[in-house]
């Protein structure tokens, strides 16, 4: 009767004994336990009177706790609303401001900070040790059953990144979550005898929908990391056969010397989304664990739209193909592009969100009637199918009438020896409206942006070359590993007067 929960409850029916979590500190969690402590989570918001279609407002640290919280909230009938834990009281504020939620959880720490934007909500706490009032109440709740939810009711609302620009709350239906958490579930292959290493925030779509409702619609038990750690991601992965990561993931663990074969023979999959995984860095981990990471693009909007496979060639610098039941196409000037051309991505399918929270003509700009997303990517699919994602429409660099590719030039900044990685920008320019800017971090610092400019004096047209390489310690990201372009263009900002 409550689409999401009965779809996700479905696989451990029956195996409520069977452990489905094991905490750092060596707890763990049957599925019985995680879903019976959901229940009373419910039970305790309907008693502060939740109502269907109400929202509950989440900072808190990554905790089982947190985990039920989602559940609970899904369960009591209402809409979850997780919000990143770097977020400030100030921006707290806009985000609470916006969602009006009824109930909002935070950590003790924050309690007084936010009694001032809570608005109507109650102001409940949830600590790092999965303590706090919400607890105290729904150690207090009675039994309830699921509140009746149907599949095109709103089971979450969850915030872009922000990496563009204000984030914006892009609704999503039950159906929205589980259809695209099932398809990933038969997808990758995910079953019972899984043992998922978890070391994702749980704010964000690649932790808390991918990860999560994967393992929990298969079945499989998860090593649950409060965040990335990288002695405790070697510790779990002899007895472990899968990882979900942000490419910083791999990136840090292959400057560990424990990461080899041996400790990766009984792992299956090594997944990577969110940011674009370096070439670089797909073939160092194959030649170190012999396994060649699968790579998939996603947005909190359209939860996942293509992924490599998972038998046939997982192709670097790609992001597969189309995930079945997602339509995908790229657009020009409202033309689909021939093959390789690269251009805006659109999808469509049942993975694509309601539309943004209170935001109608964001909504009627990027949601077309018929049901394709314009998501605001930039792709290319070749004659095999294979979709390579080129970068964002925002960061396309126009110099002087020409357009710049962004991407095209890091990966070629990017092959040049004693370079590790870079980011290309445009940034207000007297004559040309933009000039390129490249922020290039060095392997060592025998690196000069002169030997880098006469390397690609002879790959790159005139107007493609960086007017300016500046060389940094490290590129600014945020926590899911994603370059922050518009601080870089901030930073840069008056580099031409
Ligand atoms: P905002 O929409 O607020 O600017 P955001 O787009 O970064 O922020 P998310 O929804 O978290 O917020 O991220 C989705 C974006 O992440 C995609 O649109 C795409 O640009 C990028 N992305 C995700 N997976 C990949 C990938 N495998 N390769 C390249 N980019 C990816
Ligand atoms: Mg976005």
């Amino acid at each position: 009767n409550n689409h999401l929960i009965s779809k996700l409850r479905a696989a451990s029916l029956g195996r409520e004994n069977d452990i489905f979590a094991r905490l750092q500190d060596g707890c763990e969690v049957t599925f019985g336990d995680v879903f019976n402590g959901a229940l009373r989570i419910a039970s305790a918001l309907v008693s502060l009177g939740l109502a269907p279609g109400d929202r509950v407002a989440v900072q808190v640290e990554k905790t089982i706790e947190a985990i039920q919280l989602y559940l609970g909230t899904v369960m009591a009938g209402g809409i979850f609303l997780p919000l990143n834990t770097a977020y400030t009281v100030s921006e707290l504020a806009y985000f609470v401001g916006d969602a009006a939620p009824r109930v909002l959880v935070c950590d003790p720490d924050k309690k007084d900070d936010l009694q001032q934007i809570a608005g109507g909500a109650h102001l409940l706490t949830l600590d790092r040790n999965g303590k706090g009032s919400l607890m105290d109440i729904a150690a207090g709740a009675g039994a309830i059953a699921p509140v009746e939810r149907g599949p095109d009711d709103l089971a979450a609302i969850l915030y872009t990144s922000g990496t563009t620009g204000r984030s914006k709350g892009a609704m999503l239906s039950h159906n929205n979550l589980s259809s695209n958490s099932e398809m990933l579930r038969d997808y990758w292959h995910f079953t019972a005898e899984d043992v998922l290493i978890h070391a994702l925030p749980i704010f964000h779509t690649h932790g808390l929908f991918v990860a999560t409702n994967v393992a929990l619609l298969a079945g499989a038990s998860v090593v649950f990391l409060p965040r990335f750690d990288a002695d405790a991601i070697l510790k779990a992965m002899p007895s472990a056969t899968a990882l979900m990561g942000v490419p910083t993931f791999y990136t840090r663990l292959l400057e560990e010397p424990r990461l080899t074969k041996e400790r990766a023979a009984k792992m299956r999959l090594f997944i990577s989304g969110s940011a674009p995984l370096l070439v670089d860095t797909h073939e160092k981990w194959e030649s170190r664990t012999g396994h060649r990471i699968l790579e998939r693009y996603g947005m909190t909007e359209t939860n996942m739209s293509t992924s490599n496979p998972y038998d046939g060639d997982r192709r670097a610098g790609t992001v597969g193909f189309p995930l079945p039941g997602v339509e995908a196409k790229v657009m020009l000037e409202g033309q689909e592009v021939a093959t390789g051309e690269t251009g805006v991505l659109w999808v469509r399918g049942a993975n694509v969100f309601q539309g943004y929270w209170q935001m109608p003509e964001k909504t009627a700009e990027e949601l077309m009637e018929d049901g394709w997303f314009i998501t605001g990517d930039l792709a290319k699919i070749d004659a095999d199918g294979y979709v390579t994602i080129v970068g964002r429409e925002k960061d396309l660099v126009i110099t002087g009438g020409f357009n710049v590719y962004p991407k095209e030039v890091e990966s070629l900044i990017d092959d040049i020896e004693g370079v590790k990685e870079s980011a290309v920008i445009g940034v207000p320019h007297p004559d040309f409206g933009e000039g390129v800017v490249a922020v290039v971090v060095p392997e060592h610092d025998r690196l000069t942006s002169k030997a880098i400019s006469a390397e690609l004096e002879t790959k790159l047209a005139k107007f493609k070359q960086p007017k300016h390489i500046v060389l940094v310690d490290a590129l600014p990201r945020n926590t899911m590993g994603k370059v922050q372009k518009k601080a870089l263009r901030e930073t840069y900002a008056t580099l031409f007067g």
